[in-house]
């Protein structure tokens, strides 16, 4: 059977590089184009040269619809407005998109829902880790488990200083699932700030507190803390690699699957 046929967008970025490494090395897919933003000094270049993944023979382009075209499938870790448009490039096609773009707001969630039920197969996550979403099914567990009268749940993440969002996608997907373990909406429990003379803790919130700085490529702790005992379930990113590896594995799944929204607990068979 030939590769799946793989674009990679914003292919100068961090994880764009750490895709095309990824993508280089996994049998079943290939690079069929690399894009990049308008201005990008990249544009261009070679992607795999600029991965120090070897000669790749294909130029970092901005000619978005000419790398869609003939494409599989395309893998997306970029910013919320450019997800968001090219998720409606992806229905028209009927293509794979992954997406692993985080600091999506509302609106921008309801459109590439919408962009799902127009043809597109959507895979999006916050953190396509195995470990990160088993994490979560594990929280979820212990939410469920513990209850609110005892138990306070609070997640600390730390993310190098080049971070953009916050709190972090992967802190809010594990906020996620400590509320659907306790059976609340997140956003009516969460506290994502805390500063001054905030009165005591309120019982049943679920609260969030972010650190950026240097090199740190995710570090997230769930800490569920009751009278005299505290419980603390930690995750530790090492390699973005693990993040690409979860996005080509979704990428491959979702081929074989029909038009719609689906998540790395899908992809991973860990869904409720
Ligand atoms: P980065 O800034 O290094 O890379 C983003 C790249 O996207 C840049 O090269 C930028 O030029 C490009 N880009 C932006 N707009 C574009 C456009 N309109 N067209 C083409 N390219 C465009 O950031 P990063 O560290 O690689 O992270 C990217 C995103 O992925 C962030 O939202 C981050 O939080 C998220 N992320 C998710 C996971 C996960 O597992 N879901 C893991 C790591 C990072």
């Amino acid at each position: 059977m030939d590769a799946m046929k793989l674009v990679i967008v914003g292919a100068a970025g961090r994880m764009g590089r750490t895709l095309v490494r990824v993508v280089a090395e996994t049998p079943g897919v290939r690079v069929s184009a690399a894009v990049e933003r308008t201005g990008s000094i990249a544009l261009g270049s070679d992607c795999g040269e600029l991965a120090g993944a070897g000669h790749a023979g294909i130029t970092i382009t901005e000619d978005l619809d000419a790398a869609l075209a003939g494409a599989d499938g395309v893998i997306d870790f970029t910013a919320p407005a450019f997800s968001v448009a090219l998720a409606a490039l992806a229905a028209r096609r009927g293509l794979v998109h992954v997406i692993g773009t985080t600091g999506l707001g509302p609106a921008n969630e309801a459109a590439i829902g919408e962009a799902a039920r127009g043809g597109a197969r959507v895979v999006k996550s916050g953190n396509m880790s195995l470990g990160v979403n088993l994490l979560a099914v594990l929280v979820e567990q212990a939410a469920r488990a513990l209850g609110p009268d005892l138990f306070d749940i609070e997640i600390l993440e730390m993310h190098h200083r080049h971070k953009v969002d916050a709190p972090s996608g992967t802190a809010l997907l594990l906020g996620e699932a400590a509320a659907t373990g306790r059976g609340v909406d997140l956003s009516e429990a969460s506290v994502r700030v805390r500063d001054g003379h905030t009165g005591a803790r309120e019982a049943g919130t679920i609260g969030f507190a972010t650190l950026r700085g240097g090199s740190v490529i995710g570090e997230h702790s769930v800490v569920l803390a009751g009278e005299g005992e505290r419980i603390e379930l930690v995750h530790r990113a090492e390699d973005r690699a693990i993040f690409a590896r979860g996005a080509v594995r979704a990428a491959l799944w979702a081929n074989a699957q029909a038009p719609g929204l689906y998540s790395m607990r899908d992809v991973l068979g860990l869904a409720r």
